[in-house]
């Protein structure tokens, strides 16, 4: 269907990496390159640096292809499509801020509901339809059992990303009913956290972050005066939130098993995680230890919209894709520290 220009092309494997330059794309990319992939980006920069592709580079000493635009431009993706050949498509690109979603939802179906469109769509014409989805364990909702298996219901989310991720992974189940040439890999995420053990790439969120490991770090490094811990009377060991936290260099190894064990077509869908939760008490002691230092913290209402517990069964991805999550709170909290204190004002966007 399409014509070879890249000498190469053939003899190697490409993925096409979308939001390649954000936080958990930036990690995947640098497993794919050490495992020898060809790694091609599309980024818009909406809330990510061209730094981290740079540090890829340094980091693995192989380049990646960039291509810098949105992905609900058909005719940019019609580009990359017709220039390279493409083997897989990793799709990380979109917007994931819970509380913002609810500002702004028609930004976040747009963005997320209409680039995932705009993406196969073109993927289906190119004749490539093998995707790997970033999802999140919010297509849960508010479990009624825990841990949480991929039979679980899915739906009941609460907020418009959310609700974007569930409504996504319905298209992409469609797309295969409609034509079963398509392979499609979804992929919940649960709680991603850390940095690569470099410290040269990590998560850089944009002003006050939302979630707790980066508000922790800005605390630990002096740029927040105290951690607020969002309600202590939750029905958990200790009354405050758990969560399933995992390295993401461990997600990103997720990836690269999915796209080598993943051999026939269908819909795939896995947990990732570590099947341990850990409560915000638990996480800031960690955090504490890695950093060497005590952490202020205020008890706070709770936050609208939390669940009290949520942590994932991942036997299956266990049994189905050899992976399983190596690294534990420690080593997350550890490499969160060494980004924090090597880059403290993450990439200076
Ligand atoms: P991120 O914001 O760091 O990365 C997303 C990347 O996509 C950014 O580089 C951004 O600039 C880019 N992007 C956004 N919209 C785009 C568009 N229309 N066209 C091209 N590029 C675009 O986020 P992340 O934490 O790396 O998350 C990656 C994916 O994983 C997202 O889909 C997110 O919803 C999902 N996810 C994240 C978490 C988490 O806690 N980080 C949990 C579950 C699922
Ligand atoms: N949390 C907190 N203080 C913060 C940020 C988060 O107590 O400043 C709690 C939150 O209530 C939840 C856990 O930490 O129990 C993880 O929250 P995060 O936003 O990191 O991820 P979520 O699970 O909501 O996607």
């Amino acid at each position: 269907m399409q014509l070879l220009i890249i000498k190469g092309d053939l003899l190697m494997k490409n993925i096409l990496v979308t939001g390649g330059a954000g936080y958990i794309g930036s990690h995947t990319c640098v497993e794919l390159l050490q495992k020898g992939y060809g790694v091609i980006v599309v980024d818009n920069f909406d809330n990510s640096s061209p730094e981290s592709l740079k540090r890829i580079e340094e980091i693995t000493g192989k380049k990646v292809t960039v291509y810098e635009g949105d992905v609900r431009d058909g005719n940019l993706l019609d580009k990359i499509f017709s220039e390279r050949k493409i083997d897989w498509v990793i799709h990380f690109a979109g917007l994931k801020a819970v509380g913002e979603s609810c500002v702004k939802p028609i930004e976040y179906y747009n963005n997320n509901l209409y680039g995932t469109l705009v993406l196969t769509d073109t993927m289906r014409k190119h004749g490539c339809k093998k995707i790997v989805f970033s999802s999140s364990a919010t297509v849960y909702g508010d479990p009624e059992i825990l841990p949480l298996t991929e039979e679980c219901k899915t739906g009941g989310t609460t907020n418009p990303y959310g609700t974007s991720k569930y409504f996504q992974e319905i298209m992409l189940e469609d797309i295969y009913k409609s034509d079963k040439e398509w392979t499609v890999v979804l992929l919940r995420y649960f709680n991603p956290v850390g940095a690569h053990e470099s410290g040269m790439i990590g998560e850089d969120p944009k002003g006050i972050p939302n979630n707790l490991t980066p508000y922790i770090s800005k605390v630990a490094i002096g740029e927040l005066k105290e951690i607020g811990i969002f309600g202590n009377d939750y029905p958990t060991h200790d009354g405050t939130g758990v969560r399933d936290y995992i390295h993401v260099t461990d997600l990103a190894k997720g990836h690269v098993s999915a796209i080598e064990k993943i051999n026939g077509n269908g819909v795939y869908t896995y947990n990732l995680g570590t099947g341990k939760g850990y409560s915000v008490l638990d996480v800031i002691r960690a955090f504490e230890k890695a950093c060497g230092k005590k952490l202020p913290y205020a008890i706070k209402p709770r936050r609208a919209g939390d669940i009290a517990a949520c942590y994932a069964d991942a036997s299956k991805a266990k049994k189905e894709l050899g992976w399983t999550a190596e690294l534990g709170i420690d080593e997350m909290c550890s490499s969160s520290w060494n980004w924090q204190k090597k880059n403290p004002e993450g990439y200076r966007r």
